[in-house]
């Protein structure tokens, strides 16, 4: 688009701050007075985080963390609600590029590749993007590793997740997923990413599946973690 219908387009549809709604100018993606107080974890600094524990005895982990909290009506929750629902994919390759820059300087530097939970065909085709993709490449852009989509995928379609109960979550999708190409991710450091944590059972699930098929280690990230209620 050149640049003077680009601002034409802006003063009709002026571009708004993607936690709350604030205009901003068209280069930025949050406005500064949101950017200044995002509520992160630092989880990725302690091995002993409230995420990390969700694995222990489930799923073997080197490492698992979120770079937000996420509570219900916060700009956060806005964030992921532009992500995944109004098409907003540079939310999640923004927030991927920040948290990549602290990542970088922890555990996470030894990671080889980044694998977005695989979402069933179905669900890219209706979104036409797979969010937690979006939120690797601002990853991959800050850590300078390839984003490896190939090697494992979603089989089975699972319904969706929000009223199931721990116990039938896990049943979902204990069978979802499916390794394709266990010669790449042979004796790698593999870092799986999603958008949300709730239960850690979509998570779990994968690490459990590809710990059978390969023999690697495996880091946990997301952008937000939203506890039990
Ligand atoms: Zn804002």
């Amino acid at each position: 688009m050149n640049i003077w219908l680009n601002s034409l387009l802006g003063l009709f549809y002026p571009k708004q701050c993607a936690a709350c709604g604030l205009k901003i100018s068209e280069q930025l993606i949050i406005c500064i007075n949101c950017e200044q107080n995002l509520p992160f974890t630092d989880f990725h600094l302690q091995s002993d985080n409230v995420v990390a524990k969700q694995f222990w005895g489930r799923a073997p982990i080197e490492a698992a963390a979120a770079c937000f909290y996420f509570t219900k009506g916060s700009k956060i929750q806005h964030l992921i609600h532009q992500l995944k629902y109004k098409g907003n994919q540079q939310v999640g390759e923004f927030i991927g590029n920040l948290y990549g820059q602290k990542l970088k300087k922890s555990v996470f530097n030894k990671v080889d590749m980044i694998i977005p939970v695989p979402l069933h065909l179905k669900k890219i085709k209706k979104r036409g993007y797979n969010q937690s993709t979006c939120f690797a490449k601002g990853l991959s852009m800050a850590l300078q590793k390839p984003v490896e989509e190939q090697a494992v995928i979603r089989k089975s379609f699972t319904e969706t997740q929000t009223k199931k109960s721990r116990w039938n979550r896990w049943l979902n999708v204990s069978e979802a997923f499916e390794v394709i190409d266990k010669e790449k991710l042979q004796e790698k450091n593999i870092l799986l990413v999603d958008d949300v944590i709730t239960t850690g059972a979509t998570m779990e699930a994968l690490v459990s599946k590809l710990s059978q098929s390969v023999h690697a280690q495996f880091y946990v990230a997301s952008i937000a973690y939203a506890g039990i209620n």
